[in-house]
């Protein structure tokens, strides 16, 4: 049973670490993106060093009080938010967010993990090298959490989710050992992988606080072209098609249904659209090359092929840099503009490519029987992965359709499970998805979970409550 972080113990953790930063927490911590959670009012440290984040911990340890890390608080499933039990300590890694060493020649560099993936860039970007994990929260969102949850993004396709760009970590464990993992090795087959254990563990087996990260040479020249497809289907055979004449430059390859198109015509009405009608399906596609390949002839013979398929029926080539920005701002202002409009379920899943197109064709129907919604579906098709978000329809509140919802998430995700998806592919469980974990993991993984949990954290201080209910 743990005990809650009072003020006593806010008191003995500043009087037993010189120069700890420890408040009551403002409201920012306490409240995620998009409202669901409301966390318990409690206090706030913020360390800054690995040595006082095992101080700390330690003392927590000691004293039975749980641990919620804490980064910049985008995350999407509750994960950062403690909502009942026994006030925790929220431990937040604002003030760790050093570049510790940036070493070009091996295209590695060692950050810690509060550093935002922002900092990253431009560290990467000052040693002429590019960081490829980038997601629309990326200037508050940092790299201990991206670990944490083994963040996703736009770049998946080409360079990896967070996982793959992760040579070690440096963390610390529930009893306050510091894991020295910071290894810059591509090659360590030394044992059972601990980095990669914490990684995706959303901070409930360990505190990370540094990370070796690989670094990608930059592209010299970018391609960006928005197009209007047939359907989910021609657009997979046109990923397929540009891959297989140019190799592999396509960073990003994001499918936007009309819904979302719609949805931005009526609440961002100044974010341009790139046509004048909103076609049901259309996909925003970037290529990067080096300086002898020209990425604009890459995108315009593959234009032209697919239009004689059929594969595609409309598009544009950016000609500037400007032109490249409008349509990212399209594809960027969708999850904002969902968020104006009001979900009534969002769902964050992935599918074995080939099941894809028959999942979006044969949803809706299905969905319509539930209950009379919109279903906005968009996000990064050349992973698999998809936001499958449904909405009131025009003119009704989301509040009308609650209780409609826990059948529309079960339907969708039934669905995933069976073809052989994900119910979660970037997210993570957090607090959101526990249920769901519980009912499609697999038993077998299952306790394996709670077997390395019970071994690694036995008096469950850090993050409770989170993957595992
Ligand atoms: C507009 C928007 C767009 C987004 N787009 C994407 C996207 O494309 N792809 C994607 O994957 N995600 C996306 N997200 C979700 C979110 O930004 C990511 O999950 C991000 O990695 C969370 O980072 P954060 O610093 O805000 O972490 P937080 O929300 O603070 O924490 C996330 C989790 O990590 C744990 N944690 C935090 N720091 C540590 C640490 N140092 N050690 C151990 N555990 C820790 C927390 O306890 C929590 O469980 C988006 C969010 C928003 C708001």
């Amino acid at each position: 049973m743990l005990n809650p972080c009072d003020q006593d113990f806010a008191g003995r953790l500043a009087a037993e670490i010189p120069g700890l930063s420890i408040k009551p927490a403002e409201p920012r911590y306490l409240e995620e993106p998009r409202g669901k959670f409301i966390g318990l009012p409690t206090w706030v440290a913020a360390p800054s060093s690995t040595e006082m984040v095992a101080r700390v911990v330690r003392l927590a340890s000691d004293a039975s009080v749980g641990i919620q890390p804490y980064g910049g608080g985008t995350g999407l499933v509750g994960g950062q938010i403690v909502t009942e039990g026994p006030e925790p300590l929220i431990l937040s890694m604002e003030k760790m967010r050093a570049i510790r060493a940036v070493y070009p020649a091996e295209n590695t560099l060692i950050v810690e993990a509060g550093a935002t993936l922002a900092e990253i860039h431009d560290a990467a970007d000052d040693a002429n090298r590019l960081f490829p994990l980038s997601y629309a929260s990326q200037g508050t969102a940092q790299i201990g959490s991206g670990l944490a949850v083994n963040s996703g993004g736009l770049n998946v396709l080409r360079y990896g989710m967070a996982r793959d760009l992760c040579l070690g970590v440096e963390a610390v464990l529930a009893n306050g050992t510091v894991f020295n993992g910071l290894k810059r090795l591509r090659k360590d087959n030394t044992g059972y992988d601990i980095r990669h254990l914490l990684i995706g563990s959303e901070g409930t087996l360990g505190i990370i606080t540094a990370a070796a990260l690989s670094l990608a040479p930059k592209p010299a020249r970018h391609g960006t072209a928005f197009l209007e497809v047939a359907g989910p289907k021609e657009a997979l055979e046109l990923l397929n098609a540009i891959r297989e004449s140019a190799g592999d430059v396509v960073s990003a390859f994001e499918l936007m249904s009309g819904t979302g198109l719609d949805f931005l015509a009526e609440v961002f009405p100044d974010v341009r659209r790139p046509f004048r009608h909103n076609p049901e399906w259309t996909v925003l596609v970037e290529i990067g090359t080096s300086e002898a390949v020209d990425p604009e002839e890459i995108l315009s013979d593959t234009f032209e092929s697919a239009l004689e398929t059929g594969w595609v029926t409309d598009g544009l080539i950016a000609t500037s840099g400007a032109q490249r920005e409008a349509f990212w701002a399209v594809r960027e202002t969708i999850p904002q503009a969902n968020r104006a409009i009001g979900a009534v379920a969002s769902h964050d899943i992935s599918l074995p490519l080939s099941e894809l197109p028959e999942f979006l064709e044969s949803m809706p129907t299905r969905i319509a029987g539930i209950a009379d919604v919109r279903v906005n579906a968009f996000g990064h098709l050349g992973d698999g992965n998809l936001h499958y978000n449904v909405f009131p329809p025009a003119g009704r509140s989301a509040a009308e359709f609650k209780s409609a919802a826990p059948d529309l998430s079960t339907l969708i995700h039934d669905e995933v499970v069976r073809l052989g998806g994900s119910f979660s592919a970037e997210h993570g469980i957090g607090r959101l998805k526990t249920g769901e974990l519980a009912r499609y993991g697999d038993p077998a993984k299952l306790s394996v979970m709670k077997a390395i949990k019970t071994a690694l954290d036995p008096h469950g201080i850090l993050n409770p409550g989170v993957v595992l209910d």
